[in-house]
């Protein structure tokens, strides 16, 4: 069942009595192109021919500005955990350090202390000894290396994480309210649309007006067409409308911002299950995500709604958001590690630039170097 408890439900959201029909409700929408959709698109055009032009040597150098821009970017969102987890990691490591019981014990609290949990830690420590052992290290700060390979070895993803940015895709972003679903929608509507893909977002948490009215600032930000309704229209409705309309305007990827919370769980579950049956139905051939929002400044409570999530829904990534807000960030090992969820992107701001993709090697080597 999913993870909203109790005490998650707010008197407002208990006046919500709405129950879902087996069928998908006619609902009146709202469909706004991207003001500027005509002229951006011809700008882009003219942008890739002017672009063309560019000298080789030109472009390699904005890739390393880009790339060096990304890392810096990722190491001060990532300050407050790095703090938290470096200075302790540097004080295990220390060079006249024997490799024993104690060096252990405390490399073992420094990560848990930055929220990697006792189970990923646990794991990590074991595998470390594994090859601490095989390889003959007796130096702590050989053993550094072994630690941060293997955190990124674990973290990798796979090659097709992202094949979905290639293709046809739908994609439906669920989690609690407040973790930051709206605003990750709207970044990486953005991230889509820079890389020249069309994209449209649709406001399927009809339950809360302001929900919708904040997505219609995101398109506007990101550029991209949004699909939405009144407050109260059947969220699969919206749903079925916006595939319609993708498939007739031959758009990329299709973002679905879904409800953090109905009045019960069931309800919530029933009406994901029933947004996937139609876009299965509607749209089969589109490569489908289905995306988990979750806060990384919410530590331990992350990982249990994950977990629950988890149990109803097949998820395909996870999006960890406001690592730049907390010194818990090795959260993010932990959720990875123990769901088997690849954590596909992370929330380093709130800026539309502060989605970025997930990187082992780079996020490993923000947090500990
Ligand atoms: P939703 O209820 O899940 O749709 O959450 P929202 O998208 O409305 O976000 C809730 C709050 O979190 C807003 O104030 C966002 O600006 C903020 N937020 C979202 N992502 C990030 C992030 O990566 N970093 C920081 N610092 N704030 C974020």
């Amino acid at each position: 069942m999913f993870g909203f408890k109790k005490k998650n439900i707010t008197e407002n959201e208990q006046e919500v009595t709405e129950t879902l029909n087996p069928e998908v409700e006619e609902v009146s929408i709202n469909e706004t192109d991207s003001e500027t959709k005509d002229t951006s698109i011809e700008t882009e055009t003219s942008v890739t021919n002017d672009a063309s032009l560019d000298s080789e040597t030109e472009e390699v150098a904005t890739e390393e500005v880009k790339k060096t821009g990304f890392f810096a970017k990722l190491k001060q969102g990532l300050t407050k955990t790095r703090d938290n987890i470096k200075n302790r990691i540097d004080v295990a490591f220390d060079e006249s350090r024997q490799i024993d019981d104690e060096f252990y014990e405390d490399l073992e609290e420094a990560l848990v202390m930055a929220d990697v949990g006792i189970d990923a830690t646990e794991g990590i420590i074991e595998r470390l000894k594994e090859k601490v052992k095989e390889r003959h290290i007796f130096d702590a700060r050989e053993c550094k290396k072994l630690l941060l390979d293997s955190i990124k070895e674990q973290m990798s993803l796979e090659k097709d994480a992202y094949d979905f940015e290639n293709t046809q895709s739908v994609v439906l972003v669920i989690g609690v309210n407040g973790v930051g679903k709206t605003t990750t929608v709207g970044k990486l509507a953005h991230n889509l649309k820079d890389n020249g893909r069309k994209v449209m977002i649709v406001a399927a948490d009809t339950f809360r007006a302001a929900a919708t009215e904040q997505l219609e600032e995101w398109a506007k930000r990101a550029d991209v067409d949004i699909i939405s309704a009144q407050e109260g229209a059947d969220p699969s409705g919206v749903v079925f409308d916006a595939v319609q309309s993708a498939k007739k305007k031959n758009i990329d990827t299709l973002i679905c911002d879904t409800a953090g919370r109905l009045h019960n769980k069931k309800n919530l579950m029933e009406e994901l299950k029933k947004m996937n049956r139609i876009i299965d139905r509607e749209f089969p051939d589109a490569k489908r995500e289905n995306f988990i929002v979750l806060d990384g400044t919410t530590g331990q409570n992350a990982l249990i709604q994950a977990r629950e999530f988890a149990n109803v829904a097949d998820l395909t990534g996870i999006i960890i958001t406001k690592l730049d807000g907390t010194a818990k960030g090795g959260i993010v090992v932990a959720i990875q590690s123990e769901l088997k969820i690849p954590v596909k992107y992370i929330g380093v701001g709130e800026g539309i630039e502060d989605l970025q993709k997930f990187d082992a090697n780079a996020f490993v080597d923000a947090l500990f170097e």
